[in-house]
């Protein structure tokens, strides 16, 4: 397990995968119910910006730097106005902080609300173990996230949402991603899954996307955001998030959000951003 997310944090792809759970969740909190969040590979929680790993890449100043530095429109600034909160709430923990997704997840939910937290690697579990200790609606589980879609899915509450955001180390890891899926869906048929991938090698996006498609799974929204054209060198020129039954206002607040995601976060020739539907509605 070589990935370190520290290198990463605030990045384009997290704020877009940030941005896309927040919607999410919103949507969850429009009923009385509770739900339940699970999230399959968790990181550590707060990200220092300030810290040798971030200032290493500084791939933050291209993310969310750049979009608080954007000026938006009212409406697109009223769907991010949570996502944009939850940031300043973690900066008011520590300046230069940035929040993952467990975190931001933990921010936006009601007393009534739970979130499963899963991390795999040893020293990143500590660290969000100690992050939320003592905290009766977050539960930390030191495990392999791809057997808590077997282990933990459905939740109690049958109402909420798997969030499976592996790092992309493996060479299969988009067979695990589309296999993982299914295995859930089978297991929780109403339940909200929100599959982050990276657009780096375009078929192996396109062979993912055609395996999604056969699945016999009924409604799945892809999501993208490309930052610029590809290039000859294969690099992370963009990222995906599959939304399994998506809330059924996330598509068109996503064709409100994307293109302004490309225009602040993207360069100026080759920026675009999609969003389709893979089966249904
Ligand atoms: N979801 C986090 C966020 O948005 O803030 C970022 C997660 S990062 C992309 C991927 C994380 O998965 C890393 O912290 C890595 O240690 C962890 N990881 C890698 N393999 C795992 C596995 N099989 N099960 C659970 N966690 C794993």
């Amino acid at each position: 397990m070589n990935y370190r997310h520290s290198f990463h944090a605030g990045n384009f792809a997290d704020v877009m995968k940030h941005i896309t759970l927040v919607r999410i969740l919103e949507y969850l909190k429009r009923k009385d119910k509770p739900f339940r969040v699970i999230d399959t590979h968790a990181g550590t929680g707060l990200y220092d910006l300030s810290g040798a790993q971030s200032e290493k890449t500084g791939e933050w100043r291209a993310g969310i730097a750049r979009l608080e530095a954007t000026a938006l429109d009212a409406e697109v600034m009223a769907l991010l106005a949570p996502y944009l909160d939850a940031v300043s709430a973690a900066r008011e923990t520590g300046a230069t902080l940035y929040p993952g997704s467990p975190w931001i997840t933990r921010n936006l939910l009601r007393t009534i609300d739970r979130l499963t937290a899963i991390e795999l690697h040893p020293q990143d579990y500590q660290l969000l173990k100690h992050l939320f200790a003592g905290d009766i609606q977050v539960r930390v589980i030191h495990l392999d996230g791809w057997l808590s879609l077997g282990a933990h899915v459905p939740p109690k509450e049958k109402r909420g949402l798997i969030l499976v955001d592996p790092p992309f180390e493996l060479p299969n890891e988009f067979d695990r991603m589309v296999d993982g899926a299914v295995k859930a869906w089978r297991r929780w048929p109403g339940g909200i899954q929100a599959l982050w991938y990276p657009i780096k090698d375009r078929d192996a996006v396109a062979a993912y996307r055609a395996a999604l498609s056969e699945t016999g799974i009924t409604k799945i929204l892809d999501l993208s955001l490309m930052i610029r054209a590809a290039g000859d060198v294969p690099s992370l020129d963009g990222c995906g998030m599959t939304i399994i039954n998506p809330p059924y206002v996330l598509k068109e607040e996503m064709d409100k959000i994307l293109p302004c995601l490309a225009t602040a976060m993207g360069s100026a020739r080759g920026a675009s951003w999609s969003a389709d539907w893979l089966a249904g509605p």
